[in-house]
This record gives structure tokens, C-alpha cells and sequence, in this order.
């Protein structure tokens, strides 16, 4: 996915929340956003706290404080890092990459496609109680080659 779309999305997702739960939209919330968009994967407090230094002055608390929304909105997932002291890292859910597949029931193979419009489809989605990270589509059946009639 590109950054841009990234960001996009995870502006979306953000300005739902805030919608819905009736909270403020601050400015630094927006920064933080897009510079965590520009993590490629997993980073921490830390890294965020330098990469906002260089376009805001910013508290430590409210790196922080915004984190913590990002995870109660779904945006990010948190994991427990061990770099010589406990270290807890971040990594944006909708940057992971969801996947389409092909798979022949003959042959096995499996391909990877993307479609559109099934992709808009399944993130544009919300569920009630659910809030989707990345999916695994397989789509079985039989492929070109298992279908061409055999050469003799
Ligand atoms: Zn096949």
C-alpha cells in the first residue's frame, strides 16, 4: 500500500473515532499520525518522539496520550519488545498487507491478486464488535493450466 493511501485511511479511521466518541481534534494528533505513517513497520515512543521533534514541539505525554487513543481507535496494535529493558512497539493495522489468492483444487498452486473493489469492500467495512487488522482471502477453483486440455 502506498503512504499516502495509508495515511488516508488511517485519517478515516481517526476522525470516525473521534466523531463517535465526541473528543477534540487536535492538531498534534494529525502530525503524529502522518509521521507514524512513515515508520515502514514496528517503532517505539522513543522513535516517534524524535521524528515529531523535527516538525513540532511536543510533550512526551502527548505522544503518549495520542498513542494510547490510536490504540483504543484500532489504528495501531502494540507489542511487547525486550531490548535489554522491556520496550513497547507500535505498528500501524492498516499498513499490514492484506492478500487474495487463487488456489487450484487440482494442482495447488496458489496466486497472489489484488481486486479492488473486493479490497474496498472488506476494509471500508465496520463491524460492531469486530475491529479487522488484515484478512486472507482464498479463492478456490481450477486454474488456466489444469483447465487447458492436454497436449498429446
Ligand atoms: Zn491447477
Amino acid at each position: 500500500m502506498k503512504k499516502d493511501d495509508t495515511y488516508n485511511e488511517a485519517l478515516s479511521m481517526l476522525d470516525e473515532y473521534i466523531a463517535a466518541n465526541r473528543l477534540r481534534k487536535t492538531q498534534e494528533r494529525y502530525i503524529i499520525l502522518r509521521q507514524i505513517c512513515n515508520f515502514p513497520a514496528q517503532f517505539t515512543a522513543n522513535q516517534l518522539e524524535v521524528l515529531c521533534a523535527k516538525e513540532l514541539t511536543v510533550a512526551r505525554a502527548t505522544i503518549y496520550n495520542a498513542l494510547q487513543l490510536f490504540l483504543d481507535a484500532g489504528l495501531l496494535t502494540a507489542h511487547q519488545q525486550y531490548a535489554g529493558s522491556k520496550v513497547t512497539a507500535y505498528e500501524l493495522v492498516v499498513a499490514k498487507n492484506s492478500k487474495m489468492m487463487f488456489q487450484c483444487t487440482r494442482c495447488g498452486r496458489v496466486v497472489e491478486f489484488n481486486d479492488k473493489a473486493v479490497d474496498n469492500a472488506l476494509r471500508m467495512h465496520r463491524y460492531s464488535n469486530f475491529i479487522p487488522a488484515n484478512y486472507s482471502t482464498y479463492i478456490f477453483g481450477v486454474c488456466k493450466t489444469c483447465r487447458s486440455p492436454k497436449k498429446k
